[in-house]
């Protein structure tokens, strides 16, 4: 069996052997290590050292040249919505323009419009589609991500998007409560239809579920009852919460011990402490801040208290079409006062833990030989250059995915 060796890296960075999630100060805990290798085997990594301890290698061994070239652990994108067809690039010029969102949604913008359109696409169209974005993400250096149904509504278009990121090689997440399709009489009503008749197809296919709890969508008693349900059937649970207001997601998130609730740009002091106390990781996700004008979320604080967080780029056509955690990472470092190396533990071993994927996110013998090498000797480009073209190369499961060149 053929090794892959990454030699003579200017540098490699990945984050400590700390447990996941990582939290508070041990984020800042980065390895670095000057004049660096690594080294595969059969899609995993068999070591990783400086090229003075490089061992003497029998057999065949595919080489790549690290000189200048920096090395970390694959990306992880945690949060997304790549399931969709159609775009919102009319109600993102209308924005621009200061339409109001009623003035949107009288457009036939908004969530709705594209389950209009994802309905209309088909199975093959999405997978096709799914498959694209993956190949996006890739190119910035995402080797594992998530996908989020909740275009769909129905029972055949949510089951085929989250067949759709299963096939595109993507973890599949449940956002059965997304929006109320309009077939639907209420929020209620509309929930006990989807825990009846989608709830036990979509459960052998995800991995966890998701709901959107705002005002004007679902509340968090009915959050309750759709959780309650979906762990049942064996799904772990992901909270869409305190994007807008505050209305009681991160107690929810607590008391279920949910796997990680996410957005928070509305979270206050009372919901930051009470998260960092917690084993719920906070996904923070500034793009959705950034789109809509919104204050970002307390990642300081939320560290400074000990909390778990991890970022992702909630890729969507509606308030985040951006696939790049590149660009997250120079957000998190400008906008949400984060440290290069706190970025880093937050896109790769903290993602993989919310996805509850432990074989990867640190570049160590015996993790999931997923690789990023960056066109530069100093790993925190990453972070510096602001949607910078950054990533050199790709190796996902131990072979080259994706190569500029
Ligand atoms: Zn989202």
């Amino acid at each position: 069996m053929t090794r892959l060796l990454v030699r003579d890296l200017e540098q490699l960075a990945t984050p400590s052997d700390a447990p996941a999630p990582v939290r508070g100060r041990a984020l800042r805990d980065v390895e670095l290590i000057e004049g660096a290798f690594v080294l595969a085997r059969e899609g995993v990594i068999e070591a990783v050292g400086s090229m003075h301890d490089l061992p003497s290698l029998p057999g065949d061994v595919e080489e790549i040249d690290g000189r200048g070239l920096s090395a970390i652990p694959g990306l992880v994108d945690c949060h997304t919505h790549p399931a969709f067809a159609g775009d919102r690039v009319h109600e993102f010029a209308l924005r621009a323009a200061g339409a109001t969102y009623e003035e949107l949604l009288a457009a036939g913008g908004g969530i709705l419009s594209t389950m209009r359109a994802t309905r209309a696409v088909g199975a093959d169209g999405l997978t096709e589609i799914v498959a694209r974005h993956r190949d996006a993400m890739l190119a910035h250096g995402t080797t594992t991500f998530e996908g989020k149904s909740g275009y769909g509504l129905d029972r055949e278009t949510e089951l085929t998007q989250l067949q759709a990121v299963r096939a595109a090689g993507g973890v599949p997440t449940w956002l059965g409560a997304h929006a109320v399709p309009p077939e639907h009489r209420d929020a209620d009503a509309y929930l006990d239809w989807a825990i009846e008749h989608v709830l036990p197809d979509a459960a052998r296919i995800a991995v966890a579920a998701d709901v959107f709890v705002e005002r004007g969508t679902f509340d968090v008693e009915q959050a309750r009852r759709y959780l309650g349900a979906c762990r049942k059937a064996g799904l772990a649970l992901r909270i869409h919460g305190d994007q807008l207001s505050e209305i009681g997601a991160v107690p929810l998130a607590v008391e279920l011990q949910a796997r990680s609730i996410d957005h928070l740009e509305a979270t206050g002091r009372g919901g930051v402490a009470q998260l960092a106390a917690s084993d719920v990781a906070a996904v923070l996700l500034p793009v959705a801040a950034l789109y809509l004008g919104r204050p970002m979320p307390p990642a300081r604080a939320l560290v400074d208290a000990g909390g778990a967080i991890a970022l992702a780029t909630d890729f969507n056509p509606g308030s985040a079409f951006c696939s790049s955690l590149p660009v997250v990472c120079t957000l998190a470092c400008t906008q949400l006062r984060l440290t290069p190396e706190e970025a880093l533990a937050a896109c790769t071993v903290n993602a993989a833990y919310v996805l509850g994927l432990g074989d990867r996110g640190r570049l160590a013998a015996g993790k999931r030989a997923d690789v990023v090498l960056l066109d530069t000797p100093d790993w925190r480009h990453l972070a510096y250059h602001l949607a910078g073209d950054v990533v050199h190369t790709v190796v996902r499961d131990g072979r080259i995915a994706y190569s500029r060149a």
